[in-house]
């Protein structure tokens, strides 16, 4: 695309408004990401060309708020937002409500817009009604978080979640905070079973009702007790009452401990790499199956092509897409079926 395009100059103008947090050019960068269509998408690619690198992949801390419906999250994360907001960090919240379009009720994001109070400035608050299939998280959530972290300090992905698949936001969020209920025997039995992936910080919320949490809590430390996740940290558990205001400033440390340790063994921009890679692999995979990753080489390949070439990614989808338009299929060596990944 030349440079003097209007839509180029555009870009640049949108990206330097969501670089100054402005949140009307943030608002429009997360419609214009959520807009498939092509003349959109392109625009879009060309929005997050011109977004400051540093802050989406060095900077800001991207949370993952997770757990089943009615434990608190919306509570939980206004709490959080109090103690950020209170030491001066501006935060971007993105709510993905899954449930939404079968129940009709309100919006995570409205009720936590309704918690926090509409007049700071210093809070910016969008819901995204999850399309995803399968139980993904939509694709637009990794786009749309790297434009939060483009103009926020705190960027948190709050995501209902229950049974075995609360935690798909760990796959893209720098830390992954999962609530349990104060009687959460499924949490006990789905981290026993490995059946739910070892979140970095555990909330065991509504502690104010009873000490019956206190037996959960203690199963929960002894199910967890030199376990380490994916990142060998130590899981973290911690006991809340979002009513009541206690333990969040323990949620909030352990949420800024995790984000020290990312940094401390330099992971955090790694695994934001990782993400690009990710998204794009599961972009091809939509939508040419397992074969069409297969016939650009497999996951490792992509993420070659990623690391080495030009531009976004939208940019890089379309690149693989062309190539895969353009005879990759009947070039590949394309493996047996269960031979691939
Ligand atoms: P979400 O669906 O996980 O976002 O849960 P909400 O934050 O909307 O909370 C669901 C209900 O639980 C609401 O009625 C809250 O007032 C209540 N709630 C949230 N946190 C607490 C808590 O710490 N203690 C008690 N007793 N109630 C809570």
């Amino acid at each position: 695309m030349n440079d003097q395009s209007p839509s180029r100059l555009g870009a640049a103008a949108l990206a330097a408004g969501v670089a100054a947090g402005e949140r009307t050019a943030v608002a429009s960068a997360l419609n214009l990401i959520d807009d498939s269509r092509p003349a959109s998408r392109a625009r879009a690619s060309a929005l997050m060309a011109s977004l400051p690198e540093d802050r989406l992949f060095e900077g800001g801390h991207l949370i993952g708020l997770t757990g089943p419906p009615g434990v608190g999250k919306s509570s939980l994360a206004a709490a959080l937002i109090r103690v950020w907001r209170g030491r001066g960090l501006r935060v971007g919240v993105l709510a993905v409500d899954p449930s939404s379009l079968v129940s009709g009720g309100a919006l995570l994001g409205d009720r936590l817009r309704l918690a926090v109070g509409a007049d700071d400035a210093g809070v910016f608050v969008r819901s995204l009604a999850n399309r995803g299939t399968f139980g993904g998280l939509s694709p637009e959530v990794w786009p749309m978080s790297l434009v939060m972290l483009a103009a926020f300090d705190v960027v948190l992905i709050e995501t209902v979640g229950v049974g075995q698949r609360e935690i798909d936001v760990a796959g893209l969020a720098d830390t992954t905070c999962f609530v349990a209920q104060p009687y959460s025997g499924d949490t006990i039995q789905f981290l026993k079973a490995g059946i739910m992936e070892v979140p970095h910080v555990l909330a065991v919320n509504k502690t104010d009702i009873g000490i019956a949490w206190e037996a959960t809590f203690a199963d929960l430390s002894a199910v967890i007790a030199g376990r380490s996740t994916a990142d060998d940290w130590r899981m973290r558990l911690v006991a809340t009452s979002a009513t009541a205001g206690t333990g969040i400033d323990e949620l909030a440390a352990a949420l800024l401990a995790h984000r020290g340790w990312l940094e401390e063994i330099r992971i955090k921009s790694r695994r934001r790499h990782a993400c690009q890679g990710d998204w794009v692999i599961a972009r091809i995979r939509e939508e040419f199956g397992r074969y069409g990753v297969a016939a650009l080489g497999g996951d490792a390949a992509i993420r070659q092509h990623i690391d080495g070439g030009e531009g976004t990614i939208f940019d890089h989808v379309d690149q693989l897409t062309a190539r895969l338009a353009n005879g990759a299929f009947t070039d590949a060596q394309v493996p047996q079926k269960g031979g691939l990944t």
